[in-house]
């Protein structure tokens, strides 16, 4: 069994010490309710349900999976009612407007929240948060005769929602996409195709489902702006809100997947199935990324919650597990050996683990708080400036809270040699979960080229400009601290070459068509490890200033150090393998691979 237990205090370090969130957020209309001690009120409530419900079910809803027998989906012992416990705390509705029922709580808390219900149980964790964004894309988009019978039983929990978008030859490139919806008299549209790979299509932990579905009209053009988006429920809804006929569509089969094995995800075949119209015809493809965008920040916290629990287990593990000596003679000569973190390479893979968990919280809860003031701020161009950061920041949250989570996950995994590659620990579990974060809502490469290929580019780089223009806000803050040295340098130094990078890479892009493909994962890296290297900046500037407990700045102090001179450097290298461009990937024919 993994170990894992709700890092409050580190969370609330991260919201209160190093950004007063509740400052800012209380600031906002219709926050100033979420005061510091509410904030710690609700975290400490979710952490008795993460501890208490979500992770004993763990590690025996992986062994027993989900189970398909005549369209039916059966879940894991413990779920159905494991959720009914979600859904009676008011989690579903945790964000969403309190006209529907919700509590209307900034998406700061939510992403705290959902890190440790992802660190508790990641298969879980997603049935509501597919639902969160389904009641985000309805809140944005629907009519008012379509929220009012949706949004308050999806607020509530009673029913679930999904997104459905991945067809066998559309995954990536969903402009490629068949599913067809041909209006009908009455209003509404018949929707017809399959669909694959969705994620909570289909299961008997809720009454009702609510599929939002990407489909093409008839007189729609070719590619991804001739995509709409429609409201297809699982059982039609009657005028008076109960529930009516089955409508046409079900699930084919399930996926038996390496990991995530208690998330069910399905091959859902709608034949003439009735569905509404979501925003408008042909702009379906921009009104899912209203859902998209909280989902790609939602997968970045589920690679953090994933590391988070692996760096638990293995920290507790490397100081009970004994084998071999220190090398500067025993630590323990009462037993036949010393626990194995007194070795370099043990103590190194848990620094690694805790310095990139730490770094992408904090960058998490700042990238959230933003989101917050892009959605509420009173004054225009403080939304858009916060929202320029956010865009910007939701590729490198996604594809290093997932790739840096990954990682993480394998090096806890190591810790325990062959003990972690067998079942009885958990973290065999843990790397096999962890993987699916690094393909869905959209693979770390698309994250990669939505960097280097839009993002960047916007208006000559105003997003980019942006985000340093925070950074050297920081910067000037802490000039002259000799006691921040040893950070802000580093960080310095990151950021003039991140700025060189970019300028060559601009240009680069303008020369070699492949350039940018060829770049854009090192590059998202060299950019993630340097917004890394500035969230401990933020981090230890914090920790110096808190006088009430020593030996968390030290701690603080040590990971920001081991970061600074161990992970940081990996810079140089990237800097070295983005430069080198495409000619030596480009250059083998196609039939020699
Ligand atoms: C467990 C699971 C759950 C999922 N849940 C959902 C869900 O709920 N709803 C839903 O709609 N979908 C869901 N998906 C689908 C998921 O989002 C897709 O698998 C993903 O977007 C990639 O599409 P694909 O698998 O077709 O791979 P492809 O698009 O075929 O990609 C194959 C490889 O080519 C690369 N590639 C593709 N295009 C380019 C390009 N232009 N440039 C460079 N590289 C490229 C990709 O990065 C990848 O490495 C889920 C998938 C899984 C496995």
């Amino acid at each position: 069994m993994t170990v894992y237990s709700v890092p409050l205090r580190e969370m609330r370090f991260v919201l209160h010490d190093v950004f007063r969130a509740a400052d800012t957020l209380t600031a906002l209309p219709g926050f100033s309710d979420s005061t510091a001690d509410l904030m710690d009120a609700v975290l400490d409530e979710c952490a008795k349900l993460c501890e208490g419900v979500l992770l004993p079910i763990n590690q025996s809803g992986d062994q027993e999976g989900c189970s398909f027998k005549d369209g039916k989906v059966t879940l894991p012992k413990g779920f159905t009612e494991a959720y009914k416990q979600y859904a009676e705390g008011g989690w579903c509705g945790l964000t969403a407007e309190p006209e529907f029922g919700g509590q209307g709580l900034p998406e700061t808390l939510d992403y705290l929240v959902n890190e440790m219900i992802g660190s508790a149980n990641l298969s879980l964790g997603l049935y509501p948060s597919l639902t969160q964004g389904t009641i985000l894309a309805l809140t944005a988009l629907g009519t008012a005769e379509q929220k009012s019978a949706y949004l308050p039983k999806m607020v509530s929990g009673a029913w679930q929602g999904c997104m459905c978008l991945t067809e066998p030859h559309a995954g990536s490139d969903l402009g490629l996409l068949r599913t067809k919806a041909v209006p009908n008299a009455d209003g509404s549209y018949s929707i017809t195709g399959t669909k694959i790979f969705i994620s909570a299509g289909e299961h008997d932990m809720t009454e009702n489902h609510v599929h939002l579905v990407l489909a093409r009209l008839p007189d729609a053009p070719e590619g991804s702006r001739g995509i709409s988006m429609f409201i297809v429920p699982k059982y039609l809804v009657n005028a008076d809100g109960s529930l009516g006929a089955r409508n046409a569509f079900s699930a084919g089969s399930i996926e038996h997947k390496m990991g995530m094995k208690a998330s069910v995800t399905c091959v859902m075949n709608y034949d003439g199935a009735k569905g509404w119209l979501l925003g408008q015809a042909h702009k379906g493809l921009a009104g899912m990324f209203v859902m998209m965008n909280k989902e790609r920040l939602f997968v970045g916290s589920q690679g953090i919650s994933v590391a988070e629990t692996a760096y638990q287990s293995a920290a507790t593990y490397a100081k009970d597990r004994i084998q071999g000596r220190a090398a500067t003679g025993p630590a323990n000569p009462d037993k036949p050996a010393d626990a194995i973190i007194v070795h370099p390479d043990i103590r190194a893979r848990l620094l690694f683990s805790r310095s990139i968990v730490e770094a992408v919280r904090a960058l998490s809860v700042w990238t959230h708080i933003n989101v917050d003031i892009s959605h509420k701020h009173p004054d225009a161009a403080r939304r858009q400036h916060a929202d320029d950061l956010v865009g910007l920041m939701t590729p490198i949250v996604k594809a290093c809270g997932t790739g840096y989570g990954s990682e993480v996950a394998n090096t806890c995994l190591q810790v325990f040699g062959g003990h972690g590659y067998i079942r009885e620990h958990g973290m065999e579990q843990l790397v096999r979960d962890v993987r699916i974060t690094e393909i869905y809502e959209g693979t770390n490469t698309i994250q990669a080229l939505d960097l280097v290929g839009r993002k960047l580019g916007i208006e000559g780089g105003r997003l980019f400009k942006a985000w340093i223009s925070e950074v050297e806000s920081s910067l000037k803050r802490l000039e002259g601290r000799n006691d921040m040295g040893e950070f802000t340098g580093p960080l310095k130094d990151a950021v003039a070459r991140l700025q060189a990078l970019t300028m060559w890479l601009t240009e680069e892009g303008k020369k070699d068509p492949n350039g940018r493909g060829a770049a854009a994962n090192d590059y998202l890296r060299f950019f993630g490890l340097t917004v890394f290297a500035w969230m401990w900046v933020l981090m230890i500037e914090a920790a110096l200033a808190k006088t009430d407990d020593a030996a968390f700045t030290a701690t603080k102090l040590a990971v920001g150090r081991y970061y600074m001179q161990r992970v940081l450097p990996q810079i140089a290298s990237l800097d070295a393998v983005v430069r080198a461009g495409s000619t030596s990937i480009m250059a083998l024919a196609e039939g020699a691979f």
